[in-house]
Parts: C-alpha cells; structure tokens; sequence
C-alpha cells in the first residue's frame, strides 16, 4: 500500500497541537495532528475522500479517506455556538472530494468576534493502520503545500521525536499552600525572586511545564491551592535557587493560612468543557417564546442589541520585521506610559490598571510578539496571537477564577491594538430601547450601562439571586436570566417583549402583542411615576399600619436616587461590595471614612451597616478562600469574619468610629448558632469598651434555615432581626442561587420559605424584636403584601424599587394582607402562593 499524502488544507500559521488552547484538542484526545491559525477563508480536502460528516453548524468536516483513514477538521474553537453563522459548506455528506477541493468558507470577520479562537485543529482521528509522519514545518504555509505521509505500519521511518535535549537538573517537590494558588501576583513575586540566581528554573504541574521566569506561562499552569509543583534547576547556583524558591513558596507569600484542599480537579472541569463545547443553538423562530427566570421584574419592548467590542483595524501584512518590531516596541511604550499615569479615580480601576502594566512588562508576552515578527508577521497580529492564545489558554484551565483573568490579556491586547493604529476606542452606546442579550454578564458590566439606554436585560445563564440581578434591581431594569443558549441565536435587531415579570422572552411576536406589550409598559411607567410622586409619605398600609421602607446600597453613589424614592433609610449596606475587587484589605480608617459618608449622606436616616459578607459567590481579592468543594455551604459571611478576627475587629473598630456621623447599627450575615452572634457581640463590646463608644444595635440576618427555626433563641440575644431571603432561599430549597440548572425553581415564595419566614416573626415576636426583610422579596411587588401579613415590620428594597413598595402597601389593608398570608402558608406550591397575591393585588386595584 503506498503512503497517503495530506496537503495544506487552509492558508495560515502552521504550529503543533499542543499550542491549540483547549485540553481536548491539545491532548491529543480526538486524535493525532496540527492546528492552523487561519489568514485564508476557504477549508480545502487534505486527500481526496469522501463526507462522512458535515456538523450542522458548518464549523466541523470529517472526511474517510482510502483504508479507513479518517480525518477532523475543525475551524475555531467553541465555533459551535455560532449555530452556522459565518460558514457556507461547498460540500454534503456522502460526497466524493479531491484533494484539494474546496469544502467550507468562511466568513472570517463574522466568526472571529463569536469564537473562542480562529486556530484550527487537523487531527487524524482513525489512523487505521498508519503511520503519520508529519513534514511540514512549523510556520506560515499555503493552501496544497504537503502537510504529512500516512505510512501504513511497518513502513514508517523512525520518528523524529522532539523530546527536548536531556540537561542535568536538580528537582524538589513543593506542595503550594497559597490559597490561591499560584495567581498572577505570586508568580510574578517568583519571577522575581529567580532574577536574584544564574539558574534556570522551570515548574513541572500535572504533566506541563513552564519557565518560572515567566509569569505568564506560569499563570498558565494554573497550580491551585494544595498542589504539588516540581521545581526543576539548572546552571550554576541551581542548588541554591531551589531553596529559596521553595521556601518562598511554602512560607505562603503572605496569602493567608491554607485551607483544607477541595476536590474539585482540573480534569473534571475540562470534561465539563468539552461538554460545553457540543452546545447546538438554535436561532429562534418569530413567535416563539424563550423562559427564563425573572431577576428583575417589569415588561419592555425594544429590539435586541449584543453589544460589540469595536476592533481596531489590524494589518494583515506586516511591514518588514524591522518595522513592525519598532511599532510594537513604541506601541508597548506608550500603552505602559498611559497606564502608568493613569488614575482610574476608584480603587478598584487603579488596581486593574496596575495589574495590565505588570502584564506589559511580562518578557513572554512581548518576547513571543517578537518571535512571530521576527517570522513576518505584522505587529498587531503578532500581539493579537500571543495575548489570545494566553486568554484561551487561561478559560482552558476549566478554574473560574483564573479564567476571569482571560479578560485582561483581552483588553491588553485592545489597548495595544488602538495604539497602533493611533486613535482611541470608540465609545459603545446602547441603542435606546433596547433589549441587551448576553451569554452573562459582570456586575461591573450591568453598573456601568448609562441611565437612558438598554431597556431590559436578557441572558442565556445567570440566577435570580445573583449580583447582577441585584444591581439591574436596583436600577428598576427588567431583567431575566438563565434563558438557555436559544437567547443567543436571535438576530440582533429583532423586536422581542421581555416580559420579565412573567418570565418569557416572546421573539418578534408580531405587531398586536408588540403594541399591547408596549401599553403595559407605558401602563406600568404611569404607576411608577405615581409611586414615585408619592414616595415621600412614610411606609403604611391603607389602614395606617406603619411598616418602613428602606433600601439596600452597595455603594455611596446608591444613596441619593434610593432617597429620591422615598427611602426612610438603608436595610442593609452590602460593606463587600465597597471593596470588592480591592487587591489589599481596606484599612481601617478607609472603612470608617466610606461608612461615614454613607451615614452622613442619609441625614439621620437609620443606617444598617452589614459585617463583611465574603465568600461563596462573592469572592474578595484580598481576602483569599481556598477553592471549596461546595463554597456555599463553606467559609462565608460571619464566619469569615470569626475564622480572621483581625479582619472582623478592624471592620468593627471603622464602623463605630463612623457612628458619630449619623444612626448606624450592625448586622451579621450568614448566622447560624447562637454561638456565632456571642462571638460577635464579645468583639463589638470588646472594641467599642477600647474606642470608649457606646456600642450601637446588633441585629441578625435570617439567611439559614437554622437561623428561622432559632430565631427565638437568636431574639433573645440581639436587636432585631433581618432576612435574607435570597440565602434563605437557596438552603431552604437546596439549590445554589448562581447555578442556571437550579435557577428556574428558586423562589422565595415558596411556601417551604414562607412557613420560616413566618417561624422567625413569631419567635422574633415572643422577645420583642423587629424582624425586616432585606432579600429580593423586598422589592418584589406580588412579595409585599405577604411578608406584611406574616409580621415583618420593615422592608428593604432595591433602591430602584422603593416607590413602588410604598405604593403596594398604600392600596393594602393589614387585614386583607394577614388573611392572605394565611392562605400562603397552607399552599403547597410556589405557583399557589404566587396566585393568590397576585389575586391581592387584582382587588387593591393594582
Ligand atoms: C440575602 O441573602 O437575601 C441578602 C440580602 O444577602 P446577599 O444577597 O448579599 O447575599
Ligand atoms: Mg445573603
């Protein structure tokens, strides 16, 4: 049998699998081969064959070709999410193709802004038989160029082998207790530390290796917590580099005690990518109906709108490596000048700046750059493939929180492409009324939308109880989530209803349903500028019960527009969110001053100032948490605080010196046991006693069953209580409040969350204690009529919501609300409850 040949079958960068950033292709799973970084649109047949396969998607072909030999190609990574768009298949299954005929193009500006990357794995998935010798080097190639020989076994020359050149190196194991693993900062602190020895050190983790003089490459091994890592050294003081190396690492650079290690591997999280990567999605039809889960409720109409990064335009040509080097050595330069006189004015954005120029400054990022100019590429190119691939590499690694780090490699490589074409960004603006949809979104992202653009919110993933949902709450924009990957497919500028109330997404439901839609929106707008006409009267009931109405801030900024609609004061102030993404601890007088302004700013308004509630969903930078196998159920709220009691006293210490500035009282998140809140009000007696303050008001968050059933025990000991019913919910059902797959079925009205609800208002009542609500079922309309009847004497709401609350309870009497809150309370589902408030409301005339 003679050998096979396979040709080129894409112009582009030819480079070996394992460089391809997904584990799947890169480990060789799917099959021997190469990957191409495409520069031509066309996928052409390596060898004639015939089509065994042709993905509906268009992305994937697999061919059989003589003696069962069978090959992938596969244009992009995560290329099938974009359900076919950007590619128009040449061929059909069961057709006979030459060599070299062409069997895809591609439309590559449209798939480029979809995909994970552009490279291209070939792979061999059935050798049947063979020998594959593969005789292309490595570089740029062209479409018919001879890739590779299929030798049938027992004819195949040796193989070359690319083993690298064996070197004498000393080796030690460490077992790395950072309890964030080896993260940019640590790394970059290592690199460090090597520039002190002549020796060469690399880092061997689970099966990789990288340079340690590299903290890119370092990042990339992505070593967690409890890992062991093999130091490997060469050269003269080799002995000594290893020493201080590992007793850097071991001694914890600075980042908190270790943890007792999670369970959670790398190579489960990668099964679960490559599960992800077979998503289909389907473009949705007119008239078809998407349901989701109401994060925020209210209805809007307005045509769909993903929004874009703008892409600088990047040569696809370089001008000689001369050139292009000196463009990127001055691109870089001043791209570091920028960032370095740059104020981000918050905290929070000068530590993202600052973390970009140690990014820039990293020699593997430029040093790769330069290679592939040296190679002919253009600048901008060349930075484009090296901060890419570094990206794809890091959301490869299947761990959150160093996938979140992809981004700045993203927007690093943004500022740099901008620089070179010499111009700034352009600003992106949400067209007016419309409907933003996204696989998901970042608090940051939901914050930073102007007032006046986006008219909803609409994601594929995400949960109710989420940041997010908390944040377009409290900016009154409907919102629904964990719509599934269908939302994707709907063609920007489509006109859909976001029904966000009755959890549907109604996809271009023609023209009467598009008008009626449109009046209850204008209905709803009418009865919240009524709302918010009135929403300077006090809290009550029509019959003149008195219940308070507050509102949750996350931040200073949140105070006027909750005062505006009316609030009487803050339920709870969310202190994580005030430094959350703070890379060192706020100190002390940092905490005092922020809750001082806060305090100040409501005038005499009661200010309740939440303990630090970190952990689970909300991770803090500087206060690093083991990975957890189950994280809610883990080190958060107060018993972080307990577990790090400098951090609870130094926390404590701000807020009392900050009482002097208004009416302020502590809350602690997440108890549990009495125990805790002992624990708690021994240190705030302990500090206010030091600072000679009189120590202010203690209360409780209800947010675990435990607290609801104890909560006469719990009344017995504090001032007041308040529930968090977005927790309570989620341990109450069992069902994590960020998970998509649990998300349709958590609701704070189910009865299982009433009958505690209940439970703490009695036994709240038996000691004389106020019980509020600061959950999400606090700005929940068809919620407040409900928690009233059952006791609660306070609700807070999400500043945008704060109006409408007070205008729920002024159409409401005590009495209708206690009789239906009875009936809730034998229903046996959330659907019953929801009925009959909603049947409240009806006869309130709302
Ligand atoms: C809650 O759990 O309901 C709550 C108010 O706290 P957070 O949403 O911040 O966890
Ligand atoms: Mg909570």
């Amino acid at each position: 049998m003679p050998p096979i040949s396979l040709s080129v079958p894409l112009a582009g960068w030819l480079c070996p699998l394992h460089e391809v950033p997904d584990p799947v292709f890169a480990s060789g799973m799917l099959g021997q081969g190469v990957a191409i970084d495409p520069l031509g649109d066309v996928l052409h047949a390596p060898a004639a064959g015939e089509v065994i396969g042709f993905h509906e998607a268009g992305h994937a072909v697999t061919l059989r070709l003589h003696e069962g030999v069978e090959l992938l190609l596969h244009f992009g990574l995560d290329t099938v999410g974009l359900g076919g768009v950007g590619f128009t298949p040449l061929v059909r299954i069961g057709d006979k193709v030459s060599a070299g005929q062409p069997l895809l193009r591609v439309v590559l500006d449209e798939v480029v802004d979809g995909a994970r990357s552009l490279v291209t794995p070939v792979l061999v998935t059935e050798p049947s038989g063979h020998a594959i010798e593969w005789v292309a080097a490595f570089g740029p190639v062209e479409v018919g160029q001879p890739m590779a020989l299929l030798v049938p076994d027992g004819l195949a020359a040796p193989a070359n082998g690319d083993a690298a050149a064996f070197e004498e190196r000393l080796s030690r194991d460490v077992r790395v207790p950072l309890a964030h693993g080896l993260h940019a900062r640590p790394c970059a602190r290592l690199a460090e530390t090597l520039k002190g020895f002549d020796a060469q050190v690399r880092v061997a983790a689970a099966g990789r290796e990288a340079s340690l003089a590299s903290p890119t490459a370092m990042l990339r091994l992505a070593v967690r917590h409890g890992d062991t890592i093999t130091l490997l050294a060469s050269g003269p003081d080799a002995d000594a580099a290893l020493a201080e190396l590992a007793r850097t690492i071991e001694g914890g650079m600075g980042e908190g005690a270790p943890f007792p290690v999670g369970s959670a591997t790398t190579a489960e999280a990668h099964v679960a990518d490559a599960d992800a990567a077979v998503v289909q999605v389907t473009a949705p039809l007119a008239g078809d109906v998407l349901r989701g889960v109401t994060a925020s409720p209210g209805i809007a109409v307005g045509p769909v709108w993903r929004p874009v990064q703008p892409e600088p335009p990047i040569d696809a040509i370089g001008a000689g490596a001369e050139v292009e080097a000196a463009r990127l050595h001055d691109a870089l330069a001043a791209v570091r000048a920028k960032l370095g006189s740059a104020n981000g004015g918050q905290a929070e954005e000068d530590a993202i700046l600052g973390a970009h120029l140690a990014l820039l400054d990293d020699p593997e990022l430029s040093g790769g750059a330069l290679a592939l100019i040296a190679e002919g590429m253009s600048a901008g190119l060349a930075w484009r493939r090296i901060l890419h691939a570094e990206a794809a590499a890091l959301r490869a690694t299947g761990d959150a929180r160093f996938a979140e780090r992809a981004a700045d490699f993203l927007d690093l490589d943004l500022r740099v492409q901008w620089q070179l074409v010499g111009t700034e960004p352009p600003i992106v603006v949400a067209p007016a009324g419309s409907i933003l949809v996204a696989d998901d979104l970042l608090p940051s992202q939901v914050a930073a939308l102007p007032p006046g653009g986006v008219a909803g919110l609409a994601t594929a993933r995400g949960g109710p109880t989420s940041h997010v949902a908390i944040i377009a709450a409290s900016r009154g924009l409907p919102a629904l989530v964990a719509l599934g990957n269908a939302v994707l497919g709907i063609a920007d500028g489509t006109t859909v209803v976001l029904d966000a109330a009755g959890g549907a997404l109604e996809v271009d439901p023609g023209a009467d349903r598009v008008n009626a839609a449109r009046a209850e929106a204008a209905l709803r707008e009418a009865r919240r500028a009524a709302a918010l006409a009135a929403s300077s009267r006090p809290g009550a009931t029509a019959d003149g019960h008195r219940v308070k109405v507050f509102a949750n801030f996350g931040k200073l900024d949140d105070v006027a527009p909750a005062l505006a609609q009316g609030a009487e004061g803050c339920g709870l102030l969310r202190t994580e969110f005030l430094f959350l993404d703070r890379a060192d601890a706020p100190d002390e007088d940092e905490q005092a001053a922020c809750y001082g302004a806060i305090a100040k700013a409501l005038e005499g308004r009661p200010l309740i100032v939440r303990l630090l509630d970190i952990g689970g969903d909300k991770p803090a930078p500087y206060l690093p948490i083991a990975v957890e196998e189950n994280p809610a159920l883990g080190l958060r709220g107060i018993r972080v605080g307990l577990a790090r009691p400098e951090v609870l006293s130094t926390q404590i210490r701000a807020i009392l010196r900050a009482t002097s500035s208004g009416d302020i009282r502590i809350m602690a998140p997440m108890i549990a046991r009495v125990e805790e809140l002992r624990d708690v009000r021994e240190v705030l007696l302990a500090e206010a006693a030091a600072l000679g303050v009189a120590a202010p008001e203690l209360g409780v968050m209800v947010e675990t069953p435990a607290a609801a059933v104890m909560a006469d025990r719990l009344a017995a000991e504090c001032d007041f209580l308040s529930i968090g019913t977005n927790d309570l919910t989620q341990y109450t059902l069992a069902m994590d409040r960020g998970n998509a797959a649990v998300a349709g079925g958590i609701d704070g009205l189910d009865p299982a969350v009433l009958r505690l609800i209940a439970q703490t208002c009695a036994g709240a009542d038996r000691f004389g204690k106020w019980v509020g609500v600061c959950g999400g079922l606090a700005s929940d309309p068809l919620a407040v009529g409900l928690l009233v009847g059952l006791g609660v004497a306070e609700l807070s709401a999400a500043p945008g919501q704060v109006a409408e609350v007070k205008a729920t309870l002024a159409a409401l009497t005590r009495e209708h609300c206690e009789i239906v809150a009875s009936e809730a309370l034998e229903a046996s589902s959330a659907a019953q409850v929801r009925a009959l408030a909603a049947n409240l409301l009806r006869k309130a005339g709302l």
